[in-house]
């Protein structure tokens, strides 16, 4: 098994470089569903400022997630929730399913 990728601590290193270190073992049980309908009327949509990993992004300003770089965070669905709108539904992946933490 190859050594997992290292990050030189004497630089600055990015949210991204961090979370490129990670490792997934994709669950194809959704895990995350959204409710993309409730998504056209949320003027604001915090959960694309929030995910380091990117989860949510827009396409032709329509709100789109692709699970698969999640880091189970959960932080889309608190900013969600806050406002009322409750339009995810989150939950972990399936055992042995996830993220697997590199810290570098
Ligand atoms: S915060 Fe919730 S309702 Fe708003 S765009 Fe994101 S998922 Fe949709």
């Amino acid at each position: 098994m190859p050594e997992p990728a290292k990050l030189d601590p004497s630089k600055a290193v990015s949210v991204e470089d961090r979370v490129g270190l990670d490792k997934f073992e994709f669950d194809e049980e959704p895990f995350i569903t959204v409710d993309t309908a409730i998504c056209r009327t949320c003027e604001s949509k915090p959960c694309l400022y929030v995910c380091p990993a990117k989860v949510y992004r827009l396409e032709k300003g329509e709100l789109v997630y692709n699970v698969e770089g999640c880091i189970e965070m959960g932080a889309c669905a608190v900013v969600c929730k806050h406002l009322g709108k409750d339009a995810i539904r989150w939950s972990y992946p399936r055992g042995s399913h996830g993220v697997e933490f590199r810290f570098g």
